[in-house]
């Protein structure tokens, strides 16, 4: 079985089969370490990895490679407004993005490279860039790539580029102009700033450097797949293919897939707009780490997909439904033998699901049979007629499924007590939702934390505040007695 997938660079949907016969080379831009993902970045991870399992589980051999981008504009802006090194800001987030992934049961690529591991890689690629007429240093010791020595700049986003200007620049690592400029390689060292000492001046990369550098590092000049969000086609992806191509003048990557960005409620996701989720914010408002994985990747990648509630919950309701059919086949004792229409609808449900698979990844299209064999076979249990035989079938089916979908095991709990765990140490118990918290049990260590706020809120005279925890405590069963030794706290 092969897949085939939708190839921005050709517009058709291309075979997804390794060059070499042998294992799939992949490289997908990974994550900017200067905040915690948002759930818009995490349906692109997602995604990558129902095509990851999809190619496993169809007996493809992967070697995927991702970067984490360590060093750019935004670290080096908000590690000097914390006052730390940017390793000691990225080093946080970086682990944040990686418990984030297991929590959502995103499988790790072979290779995770960081930026700042591979300064000499990038050295060597300005220099040869440089060495092919493609790069040239500004006054300021930055370097730039010089546009018009490529002519097929353009090709994956498909832009015009006629309003071209030769010559202007953009030294910014991420721009949306329609119209293309000379992009920084190397940015010279601004004073304070971080910086590396190279045979090209004191500087930093750029970021679209980093993902040439590291790809060919790792996957050689010319690979299978690249992949990554939709809004890194332009510049960042052409960038990447112009840096390497002028290089190698081999073709960088032979397919190219994008992931739709996600809306909320019909908008664009804006911290400004109110609308703006993290995974970490779903799991204290109370939603399963299983039912955002489920409702992330039940759209096709694609798709615009449109994040509501309401579809958290439907995802909530379908993975009890599926969790408690299985224990049902499992647990159930069944007569030998087979039922002939039950072994016909489990051998269908699951040539349909790896035939909707297969084609772009359609992942709705994938769910649908094994609902319906769920539906069929509780009412053949209901009628006493589904056979030992049957429940194996049915099985080997879930099995399939869940290899891409990975949702029937239950570590929900376990992923929202990491997230109250974190929400404790960060000082955000009070963002978690009172169900949630009922629902785990409040803990001591809780209970302190929201005792010391409230004691901070009335040195500082916030006494709504206070009285706001007060409240919530007293709303979860903890009663505070204001004494001259301080605030002691009880359980009713
Ligand atoms: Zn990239």
């Amino acid at each position: 079985m092969t897949l085939r997938l939708f190839n921005t660079m050709t517009g058709e949907m291309d075979p997804v089969t390794p060059a070499d016969g042998e294992t799939l080379r992949m490289y997908a831009c990974g994550p900017t370490v200067y905040d915690y993902g948002h759930i818009g970045n995490f349906r692109t991870f997602l995604q990558l990895d129902v095509l990851r399992r999809f190619l496993k589980l169809t007996g493809t051999k992967l070697r995927h490679v991702m970067n984490i981008t360590d060093v750019d504009d935004k670290i080096i802006r908000n590690a000097a407004a914390a006052g730390v090194s940017i390793g000691e800001y990225t080093a946080r987030f970086e682990k944040a993005f990686f418990d984030d992934l297991e929590t959502l049961r995103v499988e790790r690529p072979e290779v995770m490279a960081r930026a700042t591991e591979h300064i000499p890689r990038m050295v060597e690629l300005v220099q040869k860039l440089a060495a092919a007429g493609a790069a040239y240093q500004a006054e300021d010791g930055s370097w730039y790539f010089r546009l018009a020595a490529f002519p097929e700049y353009g090709k994956l986003s498909k832009k015009d580029l006629s309003g071209m200007e030769d010559g202007a620049r953009v030294d910014l690592d991420e721009y949306e102009k329609d119209s293309a400029r000379d992009f920084a390689l190397w940015k010279a060292a601004k004073p304070g700033e971080t910086s590396w000492d190279t045979a090209i001046g004191r500087g930093r990369p750029g970021w679209h450097i980093e993902c040439s550098a590291m790809a060919m590092e790792y996957l050689g000049e010319s690979f299978d797949l690249h992949a990554g969000g939709e809004d890194l086609i332009f510049p960042h992806h052409e960038n990447e293919i112009a840096q390497s191509e002028s290089v190698t003048h081999k073709e960088f990557a032979r397919i190219w897939m994008h992931v739709r960005f996600l809306l909320v409620d019909g908008r664009k996701m804006s911290k400004s707009e109110g609308n703006f989720f993290t995974l970490r914010d779903l799991l204290l408002k109370g939603y399963k780490a299983s039912a955002i994985r489920l409702a992330l990747i039940s759209v096709p990648y694609r798709h615009q997909y449109n994040f509501t509630f309401e579809g958290l919950a439907e995802a909530t309701a379908a993975i009890e439904r599926l969790r408690t059919f299985r224990e049902r086949l499992i647990s159930g004792s069944f007569a030998d033998g087979l039922n002939e229409a039950l072994q016909e609808a489990a051998w269908n449900a699951r040539a349909e699901y790896l035939a909707a698979l297969a084609d772009d990844l359609n992942t709705a299209e994938a769910r649908a049979p094994i609902f319906e064999l769920l539906r069929a076979a509780n009412t053949a249990m209901d009628q006493g007629e589904l056979k030992a035989g049957d429940r194996d079938a049915i099985l080997v089916v879930l099995k399939d499924f869940d290899a891409v979908f990975d949702v029937l095991e239950d570590g929900d709990a376990e992923a929202t007590r990491r997230a109250l765990e974190w929400a404790e140490k960060e000082g955000r118990m009070s963002e978690a939702a009172a169900e949630l918290l009922a629902r785990q049990g409040l803990t001591d260590a809780a209970i302190e934390a929201l005792v010391s706020e409230r004691s901070l809120a009335k040195k500082q005279r916030n006494f709504a505040r206070a009285d706001e925890i007060r409240k919530e405590l007293a709303e979860k069963g903890v009663v505070l007695e204001d004494s001259k030794d301080g605030v002691r706290w009880k359980r009713k």
